[in-house]
């Protein structure tokens, strides 16, 4: 231990020792109760806490009760007084809306006209064919099909399924998957995901979109399960069929051939962008395919309550309690599986103990210990439980979007997603760069945490639990202790954007921290269960975060936003432009909004800013983030493109040149 430590040790120690001494015992975090609030939200009785589902509007409840319990005030203010417990509970909820499941309608309708024979025939709907979720509703009466191989386009492999064959006015049809066995590194990996396929169909002028399944028992294949991931409209009728569908489509005999052909179309495309190749040697040589499609796709979108629930306690200083810290945690997680799971398969319950019970239970002893405390913290605290975090942020962007406490007098967000894993002593800090003032306050922090302030300790006691005793009172007792295994070793990281809460707040300005205990091998998976938490790492990190808040409360000065330095964000999906927009991944359809644009990017070049609405790039419609995040993949760095906005109600195009990504 450094001398230099010591006496800096000592100095921060004697200026807090009585700040320290006063502290009551309510004001620190309880092992129990986060045990507690735990195990009850990781409970079968949750089944995964879904948005949407019962699950989640429990759990809303109980968390609303919890917040009236320590006599937080309901975040939704009317007039009128409640009449019952239930009425005063529900002024706790922020109801944002929310597509919480897909039905099908009465009108969907496919028939093939094979061409070879006269005879109509009939798909059935869950035997043969399925809509998926984000299809458009529409109907086509007897179209042609065109076969595209898997339906990919990319110029940037110089691969293209529908070079050889005008699909405009047509019903393309492609295999689900990609070429090479699905492989995450593969070359086409992007377009595992069905959303892009649909985007290739769509611009290429296809009136829907056929996929072949890939299960030989179509019931087990994934895109046969009808879902929404709340992204918006594809624009155009996307559908799934079976296998033994697929054999009648293109006459073959049986299952066998069918998988040759599809094996074979699978080579020739690796062929093509295998380096080795020259394309101009291979030629898909599709099968004639002279069909013609009716169809009708009828898919009802399940609007479902969800909400976020907010608790106030009103600062106590009458100047200051004008403004606001909001804290957080997001209470939703993955239900049975399904959309953003890492389970192998679907239905059993993902318990979300540590993603993100552990937040919810931080937030909740955050909540008791501030409103028990005398005097209450001197600016209004506005406790979120936030839902709809898994599906995009969905709740932290509504709430963003409709504030309690106005975003201008919001001076800081403090989120806590995934506490509970603490390992060694990591913990890791977001957020850092976004005010100037985080950095030096979280150093002070954590320093300040191997200090045990203590007027009975006996200096054997001291010893003997390997604390150094560094104020040492007149009777020759050790009144402050250190323990140098006490402090957190962080990892600081600038951003204010990161997958979660907090990136809905930074997009808005308000300076961030964002708390959390790093990934582990449970992560979005059945098995993240109370059982594994650290409920002592947890208390640890609750007690550092109330500090940091005390910190922000104590100063009169609101801390000082800055941009920070943005680190990449592990989403990028391998791309190789980069143009600095931030979208909001929620409620668009008729083009993509931004919540901003990251300074000295080439979105900020271009002219864009928060606000605006995306609707063409590159020569692409851009209706939602898949249609944007396509027409990315299709960029290359430093050649200008225009970008079609839409600002205030006027339409405009900029200039646009992407850069290449580190
Ligand atoms: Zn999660």
């Amino acid at each position: 231990m450094s001398r230099k430590f010591l006496n800096l040790i000592l100095i921060i120690a004697l200026s807090l020792t009585v700040a320290l001494g006063q502290q009551p015992s309510s004001s620190t975090p309880s092992v129990d109760r986060i045990r507690q609030v735990i195990t009850y939200l990781a409970s079968d009785a949750l089944e995964g806490r879904r948005t949407g589902t019962p699950g989640a509007n429990d759990t809303a409840h109980y968390i609303a009760g919890e917040f009236n319990r320590v006599g937080l005030r309901p975040g939704m203010q009317v007039l009128r007084p409640a009449r019952t417990r239930g009425e005063n509970l529900s002024r706790y909820l922020q109801p944002f809306p929310y597509v919480a499941g897909v039905e099908l309608g009465k009108n969907n309708l496919f028939f093939v006209n094979p061409g070879r024979a006269d005879d109509m025939a009939q798909f059935m709907i869950g035997e043969d064919w399925m809509p998926l979720g984000f299809s458009t509703n529409s109907s086509i009466d007897g179209a042609s099909a065109v076969f595209v191989g898997y339906g990919i386009t990319d110029s940037t492999l110089k691969y293209d399924d529908y070079a050889s064959e005008d699909a405009k006015g047509k019903v393309a049809v492609a295999f689900e998957g990609t070429p090479d066995g699905d492989s995450p590194h593969g070359q086409f990996a992007r377009f595992e995901e069905v959303r892009f396929k649909a985007v290739a169909a769509r611009e290429h002028g296809a009136k829907a979109l056929l996929l072949i399944g890939r299960e030989v028992n179509f019931k087990e294949d994934r895109l046969a399960r009808l879902r929404y991931d709340n992204s918006g409209d594809a624009g155009l009728p996307v559908v799934v069929i079976s296998r033994q569908a697929a054999v009648r489509l293109f006459g073959k005999h049986d299952l066998g051939e069918l998988d040759n052909f599809q094996r074979t179309i699978g080579q020739m495309a690796l062929a093509k962008v295998s380096p080795s190749a020259s394309s101009s040697e291979i030629h898909l040589e599709f099968v004639a395919f002279t069909i013609t499609v009716t169809l009708s796709v009828d898919v009802a979108r399940r609007e479902s309550p969800s909400f976020n629930v907010v608790g106030i306690l009103p600062g106590s200083d009458p100047k200051l309690k004008e403004e606001a810290i909001v804290i957080g945690a997001h209470y939703d997680h993955l239900g049975r599986g399904g959309e953003g799971s890492l389970a192998p398969r679907e239905g059993e319950i993902h318990h979300g103990a540590d993603d993100n019970a552990s937040g919810v239970a931080g937030l909740l002893e955050l909540a008791r210990m501030f409103s028990s405390q005398n005097p209450k913290p001197r600016r209004t605290i506005v406790f979120i439980a936030f839902s709809g975090e898994e599906e995009g942020l969905i709740g932290s962007n509504y709430y963003v979007n409709h504030p309690i406490v106005p975003l201008a007098n919001t001076v800081a967000m403090i989120n806590m997603d995934m506490i509970g894993r603490m390992k060694e002593r990591n913990l890791i800090v977001g957020g850092v760069g976004t005010a100037q003032e985080w950095r030096s306050m979280i150093d002070a922090d954590n320093s300040m945490q191997s200090m045990t302030v203590s007027l009975n300790t006996t200096r054997a006691e001291a010893s003997a639990s390997k604390t150094y005793p560094i104020v040492v009172g007149s009777n020759g007792q050790p009144v402050v202790t250190m323990d140098p295994r006490k402090p957190f070793a962080l990892t600081l990281n600038e951003d204010g954007y990161g997958p979660s809460d907090h990136s809905s707040f930074y997009a808005k300005q308000v300076p961030v921290l964002f708390f959390w205990t790093g990934t582990h091998e449970d992560y979005h998976k059945p098995s993240d269960t109370a059982d594994k938490i650290n409920y002592e790492g947890e208390v640890r990190v609750v007690s550092f975060v109330a500090n940091v808040i005390r910190d922000i409360d104590k100063s009169d000065k609101r801390p000082t936003y800055t941009v920070a330095k943005s680190e990449s964000s592990g989403r990028t999906m391998g791309f190789r432009v980069y143009l600095g927009t931030i979208p909001n991944y929620a409620d668009s359809n008729d083009g993509l909004k931004l919540d901003g644009v990251r300074d000295d990017s080439p979105a900020s070049k271009a002219g864009l800013k928060a606000g605006d609405k995306i609707v063409k790039m590159a020569g692409r419609e851009v209706k939602n983030v898949y249609d944007y995040t396509y027409a990315l993949g299709e960029m290359k760095a430093g050649q200008e493109y225009e970008v079609e906005i839409v600002r205030g109600g006027e339409r405009l195009t900029l200039k646009i040149t992407p850069a290449a990504r580190k």
